[in-house]
């Protein structure tokens, strides 16, 4: 059996400050080393302040994946010698000494398997070791200490995932929660990063670090597995080790021997003393978070929306904001649809979106329209392409682009005589086997191109078929 278990590392990129520090938290349009102080490069008798916004946030992503939020929490120093880290030690959180860090025990489902969330700290990103070429050939290491201090909050989950695919779901979910919450922008590089674990049959653990992508880190999963597998097959053993994922030969290579936990030496954080959280604090946190993502697909599911598509819809933010704006009791089902599959593909991307000239309006028009047999479904996906290019009305396009049913008699009559003589065979069969009829409805829309109300369509039809 596979498990997989994540360690995803999630930067606080809507605070103002760093998280011991008033550096900036968004580092990313500085010159290098500009966004630095005595306390974020760790300066002899430099002193760090906890900013108490990184640990409200914290605290939210905890609440959004069911976990506990502890009444104390603690800082510990990890320590390690690498050059992006400037104090030789790292300030993070701790569990071996009790339940320290700001969240721990929570719980998601992904595609109704229970996936447990071990625990969630918050701690300070190191700075950035930027290379000069590839990293294997060159010569020059330069370091920028301006992400130094960032807020992170590191989510553990168990190893509870069977499948890759499982991952990308979680993944996803978690992408939008942080993104719904307001306490993270995933889209920007290095603000979600992921490394995962992964074995086979009881086997030993291998970690795979240095993906950097999502749709990455599924690839790389899927190699581990073959890899071990074909190792396994054959009795040769699996090394407990740590393999770097290639991204341009899409494999995954032997980086080192894992360190112990005990290597890094943890010790409790002297300068920081234990946090109180109040009860009052987790309540108003409670109170003004946004509503979770699983609640809002349970409310979507009453409107008579499938499930898949409730998913769709409440996991991303920008598609369950159109939704709340656009819907009412009667048209919720028809606005999702169109959402989640006429619009999906004008809106996939970032920068499409920006572009978008559609607005909440449009999409409500465009469901009574289709819902009161204005215009036909298809018509309605001609009219939304227009729409979301020019963001003109949609009674000004379906005049303009001639969108309008075809439901009066006598021109449909015309286009059904002309059918009646062409397909003279589909009728002779539609006489004796009622299901054929669709076929000549479906001839009638083509003629109109998808413009003829269907249900007057299929009357005459049926009339004419009596008839003769
Ligand atoms: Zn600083």
């Amino acid at each position: 059996m596979t498990k997989i278990g994540l360690e995803i590392h999630c930067q606080l990129t809507k605070l103002e400050s760093k998280l011991f520090c008033s550096c900036k938290a968004d580092y990313r349009s500085f010159e290098p080393n500009d966004n630095i102080c005595p306390i974020c490069i760790g300066l002899p008798g430099s002193l760090p302040i906890l900013n108490q916004k990184a640990v409200e946030k914290a605290a939210m992503i905890s609440m959004a994946l069911g976990c506990k939020v502890p009444q104390k929490i603690g800082f510990f120093r990890k320590n390690y010698f690498y050059p992006d880290l400037p104090k030789s030690f790292q300030i993070t959180q701790y569990n071996a000494y009790g339940p320290t860090s700001i969240g721990y025990d929570g719980k998601v489902l992904i595609e109704d398997r229970e996936i447990k969330i071990r625990r969630i700290q918050l701690e300070e990103d190191p700075g950035r070791l930027v290379y000069e070429g590839s990293s294997e050939k060159t010569q020059i290491t330069l370091v920028d200490y301006n992400r130094a201090g960032t807020p992170l909050v590191e989510i553990v989950t168990e190893p509870d995932f069977e499948t890759p695919k499982q991952v990308r779901l979680f993944l996803n979910l978690l992408a939008d929660l942080v993104e719904n919450l307001g306490v993270s922008d995933p889209s920007l590089e290095g603000a979600l990063r992921v490394d995962g674990n992964i074995s086979i049959d009881k086997g030993n653990r291998v970690e795979i670090k240095n993906v950097a992508s999502f749709r990455d880190i599924e690839k790389a999963l899927h190699f581990e597995i073959t890899r071990q597998q074909s190792l396994a097959e054959r009795n040769i053993p699996i090394p407990a080790e740590t393999r770097h994922w290639d991204e341009a030969r899409k494999i995954t290579i032997s980086a080192r021997t894992k360190e112990e936990e005990q290597d890094y030496r943890y010790f409790p954080e002297a300068d920081i003393p234990t946090i109180l959280i109040d009860k009052t604090v987790i309540e108003r946190l409670g109170k003004n978070m946004p509503e979770s993502i699983i609640s809002k697909k349970e409310r979507y599911k009453k409107y008579g929306i499938p499930l898949q598509v409730a998913e769709v819809l409440s996991s991303d933010k920008f598609y369950s904001d159109l939704f709340e704006q656009a819907h009412n009791e009667k048209n919720a089902k028809e606005i999702a649809n169109l959402i989640t599959t006429d619009l999906k593909g004008f809106a996939d991307t970032k920068e499409q979106r920006e572009q978008l000239k559609l607005t909440p309006t449009h999409l409500s028009d465009l469901a009574d329209a289709i819902m009161n047999n204005k215009i036909t479904r298809n018509s309605g996906k001609i009219a939304l392409q227009e729409i979301v290019k020019t963001g003109k009305p949609l009674s000004e396009i379906i005049s303009s682009l001639d969108l309008g049913h075809v439901d009066d008699q006598s021109s449909l009559s015309k286009v059904i005589d002309d059918i009646f003589t062409e397909e003279q065979k589909a009728v002779d069969e539609a006489k004796n086997n009622p299901d054929t009829i669709n076929y000549l409805v479906g001839k009638v829309m083509k003629k109109t191109k998808g413009k003829a109300n269907p249900t007057l369509t299929l009357d005459l039809i049926k009339k004419r078929l009596d008839a003769q």
